[in-house]
């Protein structure tokens, strides 16, 4: 029996897939070269944009045809579409990818698939290391949390002992993931009763019983870390003690990827600077550069304070390259919110930008409370105009 795997969307996923590998591995299979000569076909699907999920429909429809030509095969969907469509209490998603979808035998819970196997991984340099899964931050416009669900921590242990056997196996770069990466160990510091839905409903540092964390090389106890953002501060993190033991190791890079401006601690920063095989390209999501728009998105820190951390991260760090994301065209965005996105980014000068036209995604706040009110033309005059100015590409 042969399974091939197709991946829709981003590095988690392609990491998930390497778990999913070695899941159909230890069942006795092995991987075939492409749909043809699958004798199980894993779609692990992506719904980040509306885009995504037609990709998905569509291969899916593709497979269809080659069932109705007599070829034997089972198709098993997974990842983001049915994360979500096991989570929607309605069961309306569930109704719908199933009669979207009437080809499929199996709609499989990423959660089903564990850590007990090491991942089957395609590259003998690089090695992608999950650290976290899911999001408790509910930006209004994202579908993460319902796709992927509360953010849970792996084992610092087991974080350890993966990165060990990399580097005795030869791999010389590391990439630690997330989604939000550097909140990394909440969970494991407090008691599920304490992390809250929404981040916003986090008291002070002493509202909490913090008991302090030992470490991997069971010597020390760590405190964690903790980011004061809009007067209030944010989860305990373990991030900057994860990444330097992680550093320590002597891989020529570790990156980490992604990071949320609001849990990037000083502590953090200094970990980067004074360990130089840790990337010196940062990814740090800024959304928009406006506050009424950040309020609007429930993201946890003004334009001011993303621009003290941009100051403070060029400050202590040499050679650092910025990357980031930027939606447009979010809902009820005016001119002038869209120009102090403009103004935010040429004061940054970001590397790279990952722009987005705003899309409205299933069970969201911003799609329950909020409009979708930009025009599709503006959005993309608004895109644009971010192209031209960071990354230089032209709209076809
Ligand atoms: S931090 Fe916000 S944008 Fe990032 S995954 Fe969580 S909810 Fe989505």
């Amino acid at each position: 029996m042969k399974y091939f795997i197709k991946t829709f969307g981003c590095q988690q996923n392609k990491a998930d897939s390497e778990r999913i590998s070695a899941a159909f591995k230890a069942r006795g299979m092995k991987q075939a070269r492409g749909y043809s000569d699958a004798d199980y076909v894993i779609i692990n699907t992506c719904m980040i944009r509306e885009s995504a999920e037609n990709r998905v429909y569509g291969l899916v429809n593709n497979l269809a045809k080659l069932k109705s030509n007599g070829k034997q095969l089972k198709i098993i969907v997974t990842g983001c579409m049915v994360g979500l469509a096991f989570r929607d209490k309605t069961g309306k998603y569930l109704q719908k990818v199933r009669r979207s979808m009437p080809a499929v035998d199996e709609f499989m819970p990423i959660e089903e698939v564990g850590f007990d196997n090491p991942p089957v991984r395609q590259d003998r340099e690089n090695a992608w290391v999950p650290i976290s899964n899911g999001c408790n931050n509910f930006c209004t416009f994202c579908v993460v949390p319902f796709t992927r669900g509360r953010e849970i921590s792996r084992s610092f242990k087991d974080i350890i002992a993966e990165c060990l056997h990399l580097k005795l196996k030869g791999y010389k770069n590391i990439t630690l993931l997330g989604q939000n990466v550097n909140s990394y160990g909440a969970d494991l510091l407090l008691p599920s009763s304490v992390i809250p839905n929404k981040v916003r409903d986090l008291a002070t540092e002493g509202s909490a019983k913090i008991t302090y964390f030992q470490n991997a090389k069971l010597s020390t106890n760590f405190k964690p870390v903790y980011v004061k953002h809009l007067g209030r501060y944010r989860i305990p993190t373990l991030f900057p003690y994860l990444l330097e033991e992680v550093a320590e190791m002597g891989f020529k890079k570790v990156d980490f990827i992604s990071s949320n401006p609001w849990d990037f601690s000083d502590q953090l920063i200094d970990v980067i600077a004074r360990n130089k095989n840790i990337t010196r390209t940062i990814h740090l999501p800024v959304q928009s550069g406006d506050d009424k728009v950040l309020r609007r998105m429930n993201r946890w820190y003004t334009r001011n304070e993303y621009l003290k951390l941009v100051a403070n991260l060029k400050l202590k760090i040499k050679n650092l390259e910025l990357t980031t994301d930027i939606i447009v065209g979010f809902c009820g965005e005016s001119d002038e919110e869209f120009n102090n996105t403009v103004k935010l980014v040429n004061e940054v000068g970001f590397n790279k930008a990952y722009i987005s036209m705003y899309s409205s995604r299933p069970m969201t706040a911003a799609t329950k409370v909020l409009k979708d009110d930009i025009p599709h033309e503006v959005k993309k005059h608004r895109w644009q105009i971010l192209e031209n100015s960071i990354n230089k590409y032209q709209y076809n």
